[in-house]
C-alpha cells in the first residue's frame, strides 16, 4: 500500500465490488459502468478487478478520455462510450479500439462523413428524451441503423430506462414496460442482422424489469453497493464498497452562547465539546450538510455543527467523552453497529448517492483492499 496522509481518505473494497456484481448479475453478460472514475471508486482498479476475477469483458464510460485511460491501463474487451465524442476524435476511437454510441441521425451522418469505420452502438430514445433515434417509430430506427451498416462496424444498439428505479409505482412500471416494448420492436425488426449486443438494462432494470432481448446488463450504481433510489431494497449480499474517513485534528470545549464557524450559524445552548475534522467541501464533503449531516466515531453519531468550510468542519462530540485528537472518524461507512451510507447522506440534502460518491474529490486518496 502506498504512503498517504492520514488526513482524509477513501477505503475501497474491491472484493465488495466483485461480490456486488455477482449478486446483481441476471442477463447474459455484464457491462460494468465505470464512467466518472467508476463513480469515484477508481476506474482502472474497478475494471481490473472485474476483468481478472469475473472475466467481465464489457465496460462503459462517458467519454473518450475515460475510454483511453482504461485501454492504456490493460483493460481489454469492449469499451463503449455512452455519450458524445466529437467526430474529429474518431481516429482515436479506431486507434484505441473503442465503441462509440451513435446519438441520432444527424450525428450518424457527420460520423459517417469521417470515412472511419468505427465500432458503434446506436442509441434509441424510448422516452427519456436525452439521446437516441426516436423509437416512437421503430421502423425508422431500424431503417436508419441498416442504412449505416457500411459506414460503421455496428455491434449493437441500446436504450436507457429512466424510471426503472421505482418498481413500487404502477405508473413508473407502465412507462418502463412501454420503453421496453419499443426497444423490443427494434430488436425484432433487426433480428436478421444478429447484432451481438442489443441492451436496455441499467442497474434498476436489471433487478426489477428483466428483458431477455437485452444481451447485456449495464451495471453501475449497484456495483458500488448503492441504491438507484432510496426506497429500493438491494439483493442480499450487496454492500457499499467505499468508506470515507478522516481524523479529529483538535478538540475544544465551548460555553453556552458561543458560536461555531463561518456566519455563526450554530450557537451552543449548553457547554459543548467540539471536534474539528480536516475535511471540507474541497474534498467533496457537501456544504449543504452544514448543521444537518453527521459523522460516526466510537460506534456513535456526532452531528455537524456550523458550516462546512473548504478544508475543515466541526462536529459535536459532547456525547462521546472518549473522543480524542487523532481518532478515526467515519464520514461514510461503518462504526460499531452503526452504518451511514452515501444513500443516507444524499437523503439528508435531497440528492442521490451517485452524486455523493462522484463528488469525492481528487484530493482524497483512494486506498484499496
Ligand atoms: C450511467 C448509465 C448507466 C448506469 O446506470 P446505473 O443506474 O448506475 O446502473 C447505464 N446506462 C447508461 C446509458 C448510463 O448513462
Amino acid at each position: 500500500m502506498q504512503n498517504y496522509l492520514r488526513r482524509c481518505w477513501a477505503e475501497i473494497d474491491l472484493n465488495a465490488i466483485v461480490d456486488n456484481c455477482r449478486a446483481c448479475h441476471r442477463a447474459a453478460e455484464t457491462m460494468a459502468v465505470v464512467k466518472a472514475d467508476a463513480y469515484g471508486h477508481g476506474d482502472v482498479q474497478v475494471a481490473q478487478a472485474l476483468q481478472s476475477r469475473l472475466n467481465i469483458r464489457n465496460f462503459a464510460v462517458s467519454n473518450l478520455e475515460e475510454a483511453i485511460h482504461l485501454r492504456t491501463h490493460g483493460i481489454q474487451g469492449q469499451i463503449l462510450i455512452l455519450g458524445y465524442t466529437p467526430v474529429e476524435n474518431f481516429p482515436e476511437l479506431l486507434e484505441y479500439d473503442v465503441t462509440q454510441a451513435i446519438l441520432d441521425e444527424d450525428y450518424a451522418k457527420r460520423a459517417a462523413a469521417t470515412g472511419l469505420r468505427v465500432k458503434a452502438h446506436f442509441a434509441l430514445d424510448t422516452g427519456m428524451n436525452r439521446i437516441g433515434l426516436d423509437a416512437d417509430s421503430p421502423e425508422v430506427c431500424a431503417a436508419c441503423i441498416r442504412s449505416h451498416l457500411a459506414d460503421f462496424q455496428i455491434t449493437g444498439f441500446f436504450t436507457h430506462l429512466c424510471v426503472a428505479d421505482s418498481p413500487q409505482s404502477a405508473e413508473a412500471n407502465h412507462f418502463t414496460e412501454g420503453q421496453i416494448a419499443k426497444f423490443r420492436k427494434v430488436c425484432r425488426l433487426l433480428e436478421d442482422l444478429h447484432l451481438p449486443f442489443p441492451h436496455c438494462l441499467n442497474s434498476a432494470a436489471t433487478l426489477w424489469h428483466p428483458c431477455p432481448e437485452s444481451k447485456l446488463e449495464r451495471l453501475g450504481i449497484v456495483l458500488y453497493g448503492l441504491k438507484p433510489d432510496y426506497a429500493n431494497t438491494l439483493p442480499d449480499g450487496v454492500s457499499p464498497a467505499l468508506q470515507w474517513k478522516t481524523v479529529i485534528s483538535q478538540i475544544k470545549e465551548i460555553r453556552p452562547d458561543e458560536t461555531v464557524g463561518y456566519g455563526r450559524s450554530y450557537t451552543a445552548t449548553s457547554p459543548r465539546r467540539i471536534a474539528t475534522l480536516p475535511v471540507g467541501y474541497a474534498d467533496g464533503y457537501h456544504r449543504l450538510l452544514s448543521n444537518r449531516g453527521k459523522v460516526l466515531l466510537h460506534g456513535k453519531e456526532a452531528p455537524i455543527v456550523g458550516r462546512v468550510c473548504m478544508d475543515q468542519m466541526m462536529v459535536d462530540v459532547t456525547e462521546i467523552p472518549q473522543a480524542a485528537p487523532e481518532d478515526e472518524v467515519v464520514l461514510l461507512g461503518n462504526s460499531g453497529t452503526l452504518q451511514y451510507t452515501a444513500d443516507d447522506m444524499a437523503q439528508t440534502i435531497g440528492t442521490i448517492g451517485y452524486e455523493i460518491v462522484c463528488d469525492i474529490s481528487k484530493r482524497v486518496p483512494r486506498i484499496y483492499k
